[in-house]
């Protein structure tokens, strides 16, 4: 902001020392003028009565002077006499020294007898005098000779001054006299003082004066200032904010989902939009009170705050209307799952002062870019489907487009289905054996893949639950039991002398992240009797990226602990061969999506290629998943890979089926047959 007091001292400081030194300057440089005009004529006035009284006797030895020697002057008569006669007219006055010339310059007298005979003929103050006018000067001498004695850091005055003639008033002849005028000098000098500091001192006092003034008057405008802007602020607040909820209001509301759209738009993320109305509020309202009504109001606010996800952004449009923006979502889905958090948290009973009411809520739902692509379409999408909702029996949400409440629903359902599963003993693993190619097919091997056997859709694959159980952190307790139940088939199995290999595990995310994985693992080691080299844990790539060091310490833990540690889907994600080098891992499992196209695409082969030169610079084993045929084996077998698993040699089997195919020997028989293919494939190219 503008500070006008610095400003003002600033300048009028400059301003006053400016007028200071000016007058300063102007003042001394006058006085110094008048002093020397007044000492000038004094000198005038002593040369003239000096001429008066005595110039008749001298002046025609003067006027001859240039036909003597100059080297004899000095001891003339005249000169002697002259010497004397000065001195009697000019004694205790100030006059230090005299000298007299004649109209040829010469130096006929001087009261300091060396400089007699010197010629000054071409002297500007001699020449001006001769002319007929007086010329003078002021100097300061260090050292100067008067009168036959040195005086010491003088101010002179010197002065040429014309003598003339009685009888025509031509000049004569030129006098020099030299005045001492150091003591004058030194009064005006002090006079100069005291006017200038007299004068400072008035301009100081303004100064402090009109200072003090301006800094009131700036303080005064700055706090009007200050005012101003708080009151503008609140102004604004009202404008955008809701007084009974502190909730944004409708104005903020359109602003932010333009916002939203523009960012979702740049990022290719959807936007959801949702209208939230509640259910018989009017009669709350009309039956309880207003008092009753607005304190409802602010216990949904807050349940829906509460309930919302971080990035929510929860709006009152008025009555007992609601709105939330939904960014970055990955899935439509998503703004379901929020709605339905929403309509059961609204639905809890609620306490208000003196009455315990029930409300619910019904909701709309509309999402960018799917349902409509501007603020205005959207927001008339989620409007529709509010209504939709009411129309469904109200206390549910609606989404604008059909396809969203089908998935919707389907979610919720498979959701809270599989609270139940794990209990209820729905869960299956599968088992595919890998093998070892340097080993000719040996089975060296076998991942355990999860499996819902689902009482009304039959077995399902895990990528139709698995992002549900990590959402909802059931795979935490799902996770558990799959390493439990792996872990304890393997020691039957190994009990049997049916095999002696590694089971592989998938560990996701959460389970990365729980804390407690390493002693999960240990006790489930501990509780099924499996060696821990019998246990490998596959990791996926992208698990590994987020927080790399902690990751490194839960590996070697694990590592601690014995058993086998993978990289599942290396390739896919953007593990830094930095970091690579450091994580304490035995295995990188190629992503399957390389094998399938490294024999049509180019740059697929060229980074199976690489991914195998990696794994072998680094001492790692190199195991392909998904492999399917002979012509992907040879490839693989070419390029080093250490063991496989795929269709090729088995899919996942139901353990009875993997059971009696171990006994039979046939598993280990397919395998071996596979190679054996591959080795002929070699020989005819
Ligand atoms: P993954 O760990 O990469 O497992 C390999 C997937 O490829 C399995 O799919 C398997 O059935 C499939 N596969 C094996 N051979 C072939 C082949 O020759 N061709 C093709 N096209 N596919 C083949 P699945 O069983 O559907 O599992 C999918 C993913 O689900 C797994 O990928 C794994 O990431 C995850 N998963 C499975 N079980 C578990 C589990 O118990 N816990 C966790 N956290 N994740 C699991
Ligand atoms: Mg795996
Ligand atoms: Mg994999």
């Amino acid at each position: 902001m503008f500070k006008l007091s610095r400003y003002y001292s600033v300048a009028s400081f400059i301003a006053i020392l400016a007028v200071i030194i000016v007058l300063s300057l102007y003042y001394r440089a006058n006085a110094v003028e008048s002093l020397m005009e007044h000492q000038t004529r004094t000198n005038v006035s002593l040369a003239q009565a000096f001429a008066n009284s005595v110039w008749s006797k001298y002046k025609a030895f003067v006027h001859q002077a240039s036909a003597i020697a100059p080297s004899e002057l000095p001891d003339r008569n005249e000169i002697k006499q002259l010497q004397a006669d000065i001195r009697a007219q000019m004694t205790g006055l100030n006059v230090v020294k005299v000298k007299i010339y004649n109209l040829d310059g010469l130096t006929v007298f001087s009261t300091d007898p060396s400089q007699i005979g010197a010629d000054k003929s071409s002297n500007s103050g001699f020449l001006k005098a001769r002319a007929g006018k007086v010329a003078s000067s002021i100097t300061f001498r260090n050292e100067f000779y008067a009168f036959e004695k040195v005086i010491i850091d003088r101010n002179l005055v010197t002065s040429y001054i014309p003598i003339f003639r009685q009888s025509d008033d031509t000049v004569g002849a030129v006098f020099e006299l030299y005045s001492d005028v150091t003591e004058l000098i030194d009064e005006l000098e002090r006079t100069t003082w005291h006017v200038v500091s007299g004068v400072a001192l008035a301009l100081l006092i303004l100064y402090a004066v009109l200072t003090a003034i301006v800094i009131r008057a700036d303080n005064i405008i700055r706090s009007q200032e200050d005012k101003r802007k708080a009151s503008e602020a609140k102004v604004r607040h009202q404008a955008y904010h809701d007084p009974l909820t502190g909730l944004p209001n409708r104005a903020s509301f359109c602003e932010r989902l333009d916002e939203a759209i523009k960012r979702g738009h740049r990022t290719g993320k959807s936007v959801g939009v949702m209208f939230l109305d509640l259910d018989r509020f009017k009669i709350v309202n009309d039956s309880l009170g207003h008092d009753a009504g607005d304190q409802l109001l602010k216990v949904v606010a807050k349940r829906v705050q509460a309930v919302a996800r971080e990035t929510d952004m929860l709006f009152r449009m008025g009555g007992d209307e609601f709105t939330i923006i939904l960014e970055d979502l990955r899935y439509a889905e998503d703004s379901a799952r929020v709605a339905k958090r929403v309509i059961d948290s609204v639905s809890q009973l609620a306490r208000l002062d003196q009455h315990e009411v029930t409300v619910t809520v019904s909701i709309g739902i509309a999402i960018y870019p799917k349902d409509a692509s501007d603020v205005e379409d959207l927001v008339r999408g989620a409007d529709a489907a509010m209504y939709r909702a009411k129309q469904a029996g109200r206390n549910t949400f609606a989404a604008y487009t059909e396809d969203l409440n089908v998935r919707a629903i389907e979610r919720f359902t498979l959701e809270s289905e599989l609270q139940h599963a794990l209990r209820n003993n729905e869960f299956v693993l599968h088992y595919q054996p890998k093998v070892s190619l340097p080993g000719n097919g040996a089975i060296i091997g076998m991942e355990a893949l999860l499996r819902w056997e689902h009482p009304r859709l039959g077995l399902l694959p895990p990528d139709q639950f698995l992002t549900i159980l990590e959402d909802t952190g059931l795979i935490l307790s799902v996770g558990e039991w799959v390493l439990r139940t792996a872990c304890r088939q393997n020691h039957a199995w190994q009990a049997q002398g049916l095999l002696h290999t590694r089971v592989s595990v998938n560990v996701s995310a959460p389970q990365f992240r729980d804390r407690s994985l390493v002693s999960i693992v240990h006790d489930v080691l501990e509780e099924t009797g499996l060696e821990a080299k019998f246990l490998e844990l596959e990791l996926t790539e992208s698990l590994l990226i987020e927080n790399t060091q902690e990751a490194i310490a839960i590996m070697d833990e694990l590592k601690n602990i014995g058993v086998f540690l993978s990289i599942d889907d290396f390739g896919s994600g953007y593990s830094s061969l930095n970091y690579l080098n450091r994580f304490p891992v035995d295995l990188l499992k190629i992503d399957q999506t390389f094998i399938k196209h490294m024999l049509t695409d180019r740059k697929d082969a060229e980074i199976t290629h690489a991914i195998a030169d990696l794994a072998h610079a680094l001492n790692l084993g190199l195991v392909a998943e998904g492999v399917e045929n002979n012509e992907q084996l040879t490839f693989l077998r070419a390029h080093g890979c250490d063991e496989a698993q795929g269709f090729l040699f088995s899919h996942p089997l139901p353990v009875e089926e993997f059971q009696r195919l171990l006994i039979e020997g046939k598993l280990q028989t397919t395998a071996e047959l596979a190679l054996a293919d591959t080795r002929d494939l070699t020989a005819e190219a």
